[in-house]
């Protein structure tokens, strides 16, 4: 399959793309190449696509319930109770939702964490853009069976959009014990790990009252950090903390809006700059969010940064780092850059709009102005999906 995109911005010049083979061949093409489809662009910018590394699609179905409690009432009378309603088919169309809007809105691969695996997975499928499915394991929770996980573990076979990986929810709902095994399953069987960690004052208080140690600290010495884990949140860290993250190559899901919103804190931005370690972003689920827009995610990072004084902290080329590429390379996509030999997945943005305009600075506009009514294309895999 190939797809010639014709009068496009891309580094302030108009150009035509040429995509083969599911990647980018040449920036440079002539506007007679051939190609199995071709996509006029309208002068429309070229910009990478979201990779939103924390999320629980279904959750969409939550979208605006029992906002504004505080975070025990949200959970214990509202959070809770609806999801042990949800079937199957629930799932299956919470996901749905969820797909129609991250496509609508650039996102071409997402990191999720929920129940009913099978039915997120076939969304995924048809929607055509990239996941990797978190295998939910939890304590006490009636829909974390543990041989049937550790099966499909073993016998799933991941294909170039969908990957499987073993999600231990957080400290507080699995024991040092399951930790650990779920750890070496996913290990044995070269699964990344996607766990919440240290996202509430409450969560770092409990964990040392019962171990002595802070989340980060305790996941260290029961050897579960490596290049391989992605952890959602790391709002309380310390700078201690920080160094054996980075040392370690764990990625962090920075997820501004939900830490905001359920009153979790502001993310440490310059201890985990300063650390090196790996960032990138994510939405966390619709129900503590309440949207899946990274773009948006992308703003409010960038500004949150900023609010205790340091307007160079967080610049907008790095937040967008943050958003598309990083996310990309840590679940081993060889994308997020417009580049030749890149997978191709990108956005085009209209520039016609007066949110694109005047345009000083293609990215600062992308980043503080423009929302994302201005993506007109979406591109995953050489696939237009928009
Ligand atoms: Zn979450």
């Amino acid at each position: 399959m190939s797809l010639l995109i014709k009068n496009v911005l891309l580094d302030g010049r108009r150009c035509n793309i040429l995509v083969r083979d599911e990647r980018f061949v040449c920036l440079d093409a002539a506007e007679s190449a051939e190609a199995e489809k071709v996509l006029d662009a309208g002068g429309a910018a070229i910009l990478p696509a979201f990779y939103n590394t924390h999320t629980h699609a279904a959750m969409t179905l939550l979208r605006g319930y029992g906002d504004d409690n505080p975070l025990h009432v949200w959970l214990e009378e509202y959070v809770w109770p609806y999801e042990d309603k949800l079937t199957a088919a629930d799932i299956r169309r919470g996901s749905e939702l969820a797909l129609k809007e991250m496509i609508a809105t650039g996102t071409v691969f997402f990191s999720d964490m929920y129940f009913d695996i099978d039915e997120t997975i076939a969304a995924v499928q048809e929607s055509g853009i990239r996941a990797a499915i978190g295998i939910t394991v939890m304590d006490y929770h009636p829909k974390a069976l543990r041989d049937e996980k550790a099966r499909k573990v073993r016998e799933w076979r991941d294909t170039d959009r969908l990957q499987l990986t073993v999600a231990p929810h957080a400290i507080y709902t699995v024991g040092r014990e399951t930790l650990i095994s779920s750890a070496r399953l996913a290990r044995e069987n070269g699964r990344k790990i996607h766990i919440h960690l240290s996202e509430t004052a409450k969560e770092v208080q409990d964990c040392i009252a019962q171990t002595g140690m802070t989340p980060v600290r305790y996941l260290d010495s029961i050897g579960i950090l490596g290049s391989d884990v992605i952890a959602a949140h790391c709002v309380h860290v310390d700078k201690e903390e920080w160094d054996i993250l980075a040392g370690r190559g764990v990625t962090v899901s920075h997820c501004p809006c939900s830490n905001m919103k359920l009153g979790s804190g502001r993310f440490p931005y310059e201890l985990a700059i300063a650390s090196g370690v790996r960032v990138t972003l994510g939405t966390d689920g619709c129900s503590s969010n309440n949207n899946l827009d990274m773009r948006e995610e992308m703003k409010i990072a960038a500004l949150l940064a900023k609010v205790t004084g340091d307007t160079a902290l967080l610049s907008a080329p790095q937040v967008l780092q943050w958003a598309t590429r990083n996310g990309a390379e840590a679940f081993g996509y060889d994308a997020g850059v417009i580049a030749e030999g890149k997978l191709a997945d990108a956005i085009l943005v209209s520039m016609d709009g007066p949110k694109m305009q005047p345009c000083h600075n293609l990215i600062s506009n992308w980043v503080y102005s423009a929302d994302s009514s201005c993506i007109k294309h979406v591109i995953c895999n050489g696939k237009i999906l928009l």
